[in-house]
């Protein structure tokens, strides 16, 4: 982290590739298998039957799966100067990593630089216009998670989950993942969540249904719906066609189109919070101080001794009790800012003359950190009122 000279306005794209893309939504699961890729396949053609522009990326690159499920197994993008352009199939912008690595690409050397290659990746594809851009993500790999939330602009993330135990258990760890860095989630949906016969339609529960909407009520997170065990969904992922292109009346097809329904309202209702709270601008002042400029035009100046006896990371605060522990007395007075970055669309990380550089500091808290004196007038009048 570093000082910028040109600060972008917090929340730009940091990749020149993705700035005209208005939604990125990582598609997540806790392990593989669950039918991450086949959900975001699917997801990404109902939500273009919506009328919405949509991109999709497959990251997956333990398991590349998707240029099979949109019939393009053979295709392969344009490279030019550097810049890998998507190729269109069923009307989505599309680029996987499986359309670069051969299958004979050993996995076991494909680990250690997971990172590194998504990091590439991301970097490197030109998108054009589009409303909703899908990363389809490794399952599991917590850094990849990390990585992804700093280097795109995430507006959320999905988690895929299937109803069992395990799998939910494990879904449960990917989903907070993304909210320790305070990486929105649009919401959860539950696949193979009881299997539909092919013959009379009736529905069974093979696995326990039901789990995905319990979990997203326990952490109060948004639930999208059910994807059912359907094989019509395994056969489409084998022959390549997604399933609302062999029509929009099945049981598979209605259950996508509800779910992308419910991905566009969570997701427009996440960009109105960004519009309200995300900075216009911020940079440093030449006295060191952290200018912030708001969305509504209101200029907060914060201190660096502020700031950082405000730290929220957990060696500053308790997670549980929500008490600072870190001592105040003992942050010198003339503590510097030495770096700063925005955190997706969300927050800003910012690094202290300490050495000090694990707070994310949330754009609607650092708000009520202002301490000019319109907002302490505010402040002062809020707290007589209640
Ligand atoms: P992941 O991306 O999580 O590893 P995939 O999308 O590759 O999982 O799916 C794994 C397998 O499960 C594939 O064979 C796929 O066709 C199948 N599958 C996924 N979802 C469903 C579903 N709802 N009904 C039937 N088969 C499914």
């Amino acid at each position: 982290m570093s000082k910028s000279d040109n600060p972008a306005p917090a929340g730009a794209q940091t990749q020149p590739g993705l700035s005209r893309v208005k939604n990125i939504i990582a598609v997540a699961s806790g392990k593989g298998g669950v039918g991450k890729s086949t959900v975001s396949v699917n997801l990404a053609v109902a939500l273009k039957r919506t009328g919405a522009t949509v991109g999709l990326m497959d990251a997956d690159i333990y398991g590349p799966s998707q240029p099979g499920m949109l019939g393009s197994r053979d295709a392969r993008p344009d490279i030019s100067s550097g810049h890998l352009k998507p190729i269109n199939k069923y009307g989505i912008d599309f680029i996987s990593m499986g359309l670069l690595v051969s299958d004979e690409t050993p996995v076991i050397w494909r680990a250690p630089i997971a990172m590194k290659m998504i990091q590439q990746f991301i970097g490197s594809v030109t998108w054009g216009e589009l409303d909703y851009l899908f990363i389809d993500l490794p399952p599991g790999t917590g850094d990849v998670k990390l990585t992804l939330a700093q280097q795109a602009s995430l507006t959320g993330a999905i988690i895929v989950t299937t109803p069992q135990q395990v799998a939910l258990g494990v879904a449960h760890k990917g989903l907070r993942m993304f909210q320790q860095v305070n990486v929105p989630i649009v919401g959860i949906i539950e696949n193979m969540s009881g299997f539909t016969c092919e013959h009379c339609g009736k529905e069974t529960a093979i696995f326990k249904e039901g789990g995905g909407k319990q979990m997203a009520e326990q952490l109060r997170v948004p639930y999208l719906g059910a994807i059912p065990l359907d094989t019509s969904i395994m056969n489409s992922g084998e022959e390549g066609v997604p399933v609302l292109n062999n029509g929009t009346d099945t049981t598979a097809a209605k259950a996508f189109i509800s779910v992308a329904e419910a991905v566009r309202k969570n997701a427009e209702s996440i960009m109105r919070v960004i519009a309200q709270t995300e900075p216009k601008k911020i940079q440093l002042s030449n006295e060191g101080n952290l200018m912030i400029t708001w969305p509504d035009g209101h200029e907060s100046v914060y201190t660096p001794h502020t700031l950082r006896i405000s730290c929220p990371c957990a060696s500053c605060i308790d997670e549980d009790t929500g008490k600072k522990t870190l001592d105040v007395d003992r942050v010198p007075l003339d503590i510097q800012i030495t770096g700063y970055n925005p955190v997706g669309r969300y927050g800003v990380a910012i690094a202290f003359s300490d050495g000090h550089n694990t707070g994310i500091y949330i754009f609607d808290r650092l708000r009520g950190l202002c301490e000019c004196d319109k907002c302490s007038k505010d402040k002062k009048q809020d707290s007589f009122t209640i």
